[in-house]
């Protein structure tokens, strides 16, 4: 059953494929009405978000962001909610983010060439409008020819363990909790899968209790029914609101689900809601009127 709300969605100005309005749009659409904007390393979208979300008196917008942190053989990626995504300290240290960024996805370019499947910085910069990221590399990869979809890109050449892979600079999860508390934001643990598959989630989740985490996803894209109990058991236990979201990209691979195409219910949701009027994030988001 689809849920009204939907708290990790990606636009352009990251690796969307949509423009915050047009994901906005398209959110409410499908039945959306809380949503959260969450591009990777980036806050650029949220003034157009909001512009567009003004249209909808019933539709509350979360200003959001979606950080990448690592763990020994692991991507972590971290959802920050209800941030004060105008501070200046804050958009300073992602600007250096997105520098590292750029940096590591022209590394990720010249080993392409070496191996052989050669790709423009100029075409992956035609994919990109904000934070670079791997896929604007892989649209690209399809492109130029030599791979026939984003999803076979990763396969071959972009995934951790690819031969095209280079790192991004590393930051710890909980500086990435702090940083996101810093600017009055609610912390996440996004789509565990990886991590529980490795058998290092519960150590993650010991390590990122001590630091403040908030929440972390249960409903997540397409994770299964079974999934979803053991995510859900897992949060239980360690006292983190089971969240989610569909992680929309609009980049048309098969695990793709909709806006709101998720069976995130709405308790947890307003329980994450008490907890930033609590604190008065509350009040870095757009409530809807109704
Ligand atoms: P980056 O931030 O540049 O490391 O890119 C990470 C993003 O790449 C993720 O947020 C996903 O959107 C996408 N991604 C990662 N792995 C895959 C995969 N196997 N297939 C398709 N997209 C992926
Ligand atoms: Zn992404
Ligand atoms: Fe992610
Ligand atoms: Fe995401």
């Amino acid at each position: 059953m689809p849920s009204i709300a939907d708290l990790h969605l990606h636009s352009t100005i990251s690796d969307g494929r949509l423009t915050p309005t047009a994901l906005v749009d398209l959110a409410y659409a499908k039945g959306v009405r809380i949503m959260s904007l969450t591009d990777h390393d980036i806050v650029d979208g949220l003034t157009e978000a909001f512009d567009a979300a003004s249209k909808y008196d019933d539709l509350t917008l979360i200003p959001g962001i979606e950080m990448s942190t690592d763990v020994p053989g692991n991507e972590v990626h971290i959802n920050g909610h209800f941030i004060d995504w105008r501070d200046e300290t804050f958009q300073g240290k992602l600007r250096h983010l997105q520098d590292s960024r750029l940096g590591r996805a022209r590394k990720m370019v010249d080993r392409l060439v070496e191996l052989g499947k050669p790709i423009t910085w100029d075409a992956v910069q035609a994919f990109a409008d904000g934070a670079v990221g791997r896929p604007h590399i892989a649209l690209a990869l399809v492109d130029a020819g030599h791979v026939a979809s984003v999803n076979e890109a990763f396969d071959l050449y972009l995934s951790r363990t690819g031969p095209a892979y280079v790192e991004r600079e590393r930051l710890d999860p909980e500086d990435v909790v702090s940083l996101i508390q810093s600017v009055g934001g609610l912390a996440t643990l996004n789509h565990p899968r990886e991590l529980y598959a490795a058998g290092s989630l519960e150590a993650l989740l010991e390590r990122l209790k001590a630091a403040g985490l908030t929440g972390m996803e249960v409903y997540y894209q397409d994770y299964t029914p079974d999934e979803i109990v053991t995510y859900k058991a897992l949060a239980d236990r360690f006292g983190f609101l089971p969240l989610g979201g569909s992680d929309y990209h609009g980049l048309g691979n098969p695990q793709q689900r909709d806006p709101g195409d998720i069976s995130l219910p709405i308790e947890p949701v307003n329980a994450y809601f008490d907890l930033a009027r609590k604190s008065g994030s509350i009040r870095h988001a757009r409530v809807a009127h109704s």
